[in-house]
């Protein structure tokens, strides 16, 4: 939470309860949950916190980059709060994305107009694939 406040202060953020709690929901999860979850969530604290004070708040944060916003795959979007430099591992099945790390990165060469035409800011790599549970169940069913 140190780095929470810090970061707010930094970037002359108001910190209130509910950007508390919804920061704090973000946190407690590795599961990268989209805004609806997390609404969920914070709604036990404050039950007449709206989805869009959440939506707006987590957009806040991305924007100050406390938090990541994380393409949802054709689902909502989603946040990670995981501030380390790592990649995902998304589950076409059950949707869940996982993080991981490897220096994947630093192995892989960009083609040189990449650097030359955008400025890049962050760098993470996506696999795509069926997690371990998933990948059983479906194999159950071919069985
Ligand atoms: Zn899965
Ligand atoms: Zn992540």
């Amino acid at each position: 939470m140190d780095l929470f406040y810090k970061k707010c202060k930094a970037n002359k953020l108001k910190i209130t309860p509910q950007r508390v709690a919804i920061y704090k929901v973000l946190t407690a999860s590795s599961a990268h949950p989209n805004a609806e979850q997390i609404h969920r969530e914070v709604k036990k604290q404050f039950p007449n916190i709206s989805i869009d004070t959440v939506n707006r708040t987590l957009l806040t944060f991305a924007g100050a980059r406390m938090i990541d916003v994380v393409e949802g795959h054709g689902d909502p979007r989603r946040f990670d709060s995981n501030q380390k430099a790592h990649h995902h591992f998304y589950c076409v099945s059950c949707h869940k994305i996982f993080d991981f790390e490897a220096d994947l990165l630093e192995r892989l060469t960009l083609p040189p107009d990449m650097e030359k035409n955008f400025l890049i800011t962050g760098k993470r790599i996506c696999l795509t694939g069926y997690c371990d549970k998933c990948r059983s169940k479906s194999a159950e069913e071919t069985e």
